[in-house]
């Protein structure tokens, strides 16, 4: 090739130098954000300033400080003060084999196009059924996000469970699927993707502790019943986005059965407790399900985007997008489970297989159960401080590593509370040292955590709430 612009692109000792350079300017991140306690997790711009900066960078900055500054404005996960998003912290060998997927871009849809990424997938999605109680009759594969394979579980589940052929000929009765009313949203988002409507999204009122109120189950589906709506599935949460409450699996399970609905489980968030000793008994039901997601990048230190799809009976998951009725036909041990492109939304997608099996390769199962077991009793440490803080007030008691609470000010009316705390979390944002988000939850304005990272400890949560009762001091002055 002359030595040209192509060239360049593909020069072989550039990508060395700026290699070596990259991973020593990620390395002094990993060091610096994990063991320096004032460094800030976020250097806060508004959008505009964000975008100012980006836009001079194209035409005046230098390129070799490119990494270094992308890290300068970016939100360092790693650092113990994260404590907000469910984004998982990743393990700093899965940077290395993102940066594999990205160079060799296998797109893993046809087996010689991924040939070790299509090989891994079939080891980890398997150890993931074993873990959720599957027999050998079942499958699964990795998609582009617990978002794409919620919608996908639920499109297998309107052509298993619904006799009139929808794919082929589209709607006839109206049809739903029944979830809490806490679910993530992207449920009710599937159902709207697959022309349900709004109808088509049945939601159970929720309990106190803001888990699926299996009570009203019963009445949800004979409603939806009585008004010419055929429901088809119905999706357990484990645990659900916000207050991370599990649902009742096995009263799920029980009332699927009942109804012959699909039972699908977005484990999206939890799944991962499926390896620990400790919380595993959460999931008790789950090996009951039609379907389960499971996000590598959420409990198991993945980089975005890294799911599973589990399916309990392998036909199913090959019947999603075939045209004619030929999956129920063919005999298992016939599966094309190494050209998974036949079973996944997608065409293309990263070679995410690399993620899992490196983990399970190098540190194993134990790894999940340890860091899993420490989140989730972390987050019972932090509610026991937060109930003996007058404060402070917990939304409900923690299931998983998801905790939600408010401060109170007795001497201001109840009302002016959800302010206050809004401005709090404003304030923390701006400030940079922690960084937390917020919810509504009936009509009350919490500020939520999520306990992610495995270096965050009881004393960094009892700074931060000393810190909230400095902010307000100064909110008052
Ligand atoms: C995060 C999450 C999702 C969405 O998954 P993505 O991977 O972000 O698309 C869905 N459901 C639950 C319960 C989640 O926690």
């Amino acid at each position: 090739m002359p030595k040209d612009v192509l060239y360049d692109v593909f020069d072989p000792t550039f990508f060395q130098e700026r290699g070596k350079h990259l991973i020593s300017e990620l390395t002094t991140y990993i060091r610096e954000t994990t063991s320096d306690s004032t460094a800030k997790v976020l250097d806060f711009q508004d959008p505009e300033t964000e975008l100012a900066y980006w836009k001079d960078f194209l035409d005046n900055g230098d390129s070799s400080d490119f990494f270094k500054e992308v890290l300068q404005h970016s939100t360092h996960i790693h650092n113990p003060k994260y404590i907000a998003h469910q984004v998982g912290i990743t393990a700093p060998i899965t940077a290395l084999t993102s940066t594999i997927s990205a160079l060799l871009n296998n797109g893993t849809a046809i087996y010689e196009m991924g040939m070790a990424s299509n090989a891994m997938e079939r080891i980890v999605t398997e150890k993931l059924c074993t873990k959720i109680g599957y027999t050998s009759n079942a499958t699964g594969f990795l998609t582009s996000g617990g978002t794409l394979a919620n919608l996908t579980a639920l499109l297998t589940a309107r052509k298993i469970k619904i006799a009139h052929d929808v794919w082929n000929e589209g709607h006839k009765d109206p049809l739903g699927i029944m979830v809490c009313e806490e679910a993530h949203y992207c449920v009710d988002r599937a159902a709207r993707i697959m022309g349900l409507g709004s109808k088509g999204i049945l939601k159970v009122p929720a309990a106190a502790n803001y888990g699926m109120d299996i009570k009203k189950m019963e009445t949800v589906y004979q409603e939806a019943q009585a008004k010419g709506i055929q429901v088809f599935a119905i999706v357990g949460s484990a645990p659900s986005t916000a207050t991370g409450a599990h649902d009742d699996l096995k009263a799920i399970a029980s009332f699927a059965k009942k109804h012959k609905l699909w039972f699908h489980v977005d484990a999206a968030h939890g799944g991962a407790a499926l390896f620990s000793k400790t919380y595993a008994s959460l999931l008790d039901g789950i090996d009951q399900a039609d379907s389960v997601v499971i996000d590598g990048h959420k409990m198991m230190f993945m980089p975005t985007i890294t799911t599973a799809l589990l399916y309990r009976d392998k036909a199913h998951a090959e019947s999603t997008f075939s045209l004619n009725a030929e999956y129920l036909l063919r005999t298992t041990n016939e599966d094309e489970w190494f050209n998974s492109g036949k079973r996944t939304f997608e065409c293309t997608k990263t070679m995410m297989g690399l993620h899992w099996y490196i983990l399970f390769k190098m540190y194993g199962e134990a790894v999940f159960d340890a860091y899993v077991t420490r989140q989730y009793n972390l987050a019972r440490a932090f509610a026991a401080v937060l109930k003996q803080d007058s404060y402070f007030e917990l939304a409900t008691e923690p299931m998983t590593n998801i905790l939600c609470f408010r401060y109170i000010d007795k001497t201001i009316p109840e009302r002016e509370w959800d302010k206050l705390n809004q401005k709090i979390r404003e304030s923390l944002l701006n400030e940079g040292t922690y960084y937390i988000v917020q919810t509504k939850l009936r009509e009350k304005h919490y500020l939520r955590t999520t306990l992610m990272n495995p270096f965050t400890t009881i004393a960094h949560l009892k700074e931060l709430l000393l810190k909230i009762k400095t902010l307000t001091l100064k909110f008052n002055q």
